[in-house]
């Protein structure tokens, strides 16, 4: 047994930031101001502190940023009012809710207002739709994040044998489709899976996001797979983890996936890489 390669998700996404912030100078050089606004509802902490990090990764870009604040009982009619107004603002490259939104709320209805032009977290069912039927779409960041991580990285997709534990809107669903898009031979496993340990023993790229804390051991892995552990779980004695043992598995895979220092970083720089996208697309010229 050999050590794996760590698939560095801190040094890619940097790498990435640093791509979206050329790409925001070369925009506002042409007169085009790249904006990504913020729904926040109610005082979660979780969501205030991702909220927080958002704009401080757009301020490092270069990407102007304003989060709209609401109190957690704000009427939904209110939110649906205001994701009309960011639809039709100009000045808005894209924008986000985030989620989870306080009980009471419906988020689903107000994802689905978002103009797909606009929604840089391509969670609306018409986005999830446009990548499903192959058509061009901002697509979810953690699925894309993965992708990135994983070409960028020199890691062949197309015929690769890949299983995805996890079906969420959020993860699971949307990377299958991105899998395919390249190429890739996908199965998807949830939690109704029998022998998930055989099925993703199967796997020549293995990818957790079951958001169960380090159910995955060597004997889920196949010798020389690609393991990206999506999974973030807070540990009692402080630090995260993941859906993998990672020092049970490092020996099997020729490659895994750190965390934290995998996927999460990816994710927060493929929001970056969004909202450029849609600055670009919605840009006169
Ligand atoms: P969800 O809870 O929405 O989905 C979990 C999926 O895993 C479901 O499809 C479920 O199956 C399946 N599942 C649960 N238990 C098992 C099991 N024992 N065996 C096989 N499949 C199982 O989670 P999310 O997709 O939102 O998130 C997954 C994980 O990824 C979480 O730990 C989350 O914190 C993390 N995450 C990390 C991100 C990052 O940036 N790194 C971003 C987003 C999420 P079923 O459908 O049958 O219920």
């Amino acid at each position: 047994m050999t050590s794996a390669k760590i698939l560095d998700g801190n040094a890619m996404a940097s790498q990435i930031r640093s791509e979206v912030a050329d790409g925001v100078r070369e925009l506002k050089e042409r007169g085009v101001a790249v904006r990504l606004d913020v729904v926040l509802v109610g005082d979660d902490p979780a969501s205030t502190t991702y909220v927080n990090m958002k704009r401080h990764d757009c301020e490092e870009a270069g990407i102007e940023s304003k989060t709209h604040r609401y109190s957690a009982d704000v009427d939904q009619q209110e939110l649906a009012a205001l994701v009309e107004q960011l639809n039709g603002e100009v000045e808005v490259s894209g924008f986000f809710i985030q989620l989870p939104l306080p009980g009471g709320l419906d988020a689903m209805p107000l994802i689905s207002a978002i103009s797909p032009a606009k929604d840089v977290d391509g969670l609306s069912p018409m986005s999830a739709g446009r990548l499903s039927v192959g058509l061009p779409s901002l697509l979810p960041c953690t699925p894309h994040g993965v992708i990135q991580l994983l070409k960028r990285n020199g890691i062949e997709l197309s015929g690769r044998e890949v299983v995805v534990v996890g079906r969420s809107n959020l993860v699971g669903k949307p990377l299958s489709q991105l899998f395919l898009r390249e190429n890739a031979t996908v199965t998807v496993c949830h939690s109704r899976t029998e022998d998930l340990a055989s099925v993703a023993r199967r796997a020549e790229i293995l990818v957790l996001a079951a958001g169960r804390r380090e159910m995955i051991g060597a004997d889920y892995v196949r010798e020389g797979a690609v393991v990206v552990d999506v999974g973030i779980h807070r540990k009692e004695e402080g630090g995260l983890t993941g859906d993998v043992k990672f020092e049970e598995v490092e020996p099997v895979a020729s490659h895994i996936t750190p965390v934290p220092g995998g996927v999460g970083p990816m994710t927060r720089a493929m929001l970056l890489y969004n909202t450029l996208e849609a600055a670009k697309a919605g840009a006169p010229f």
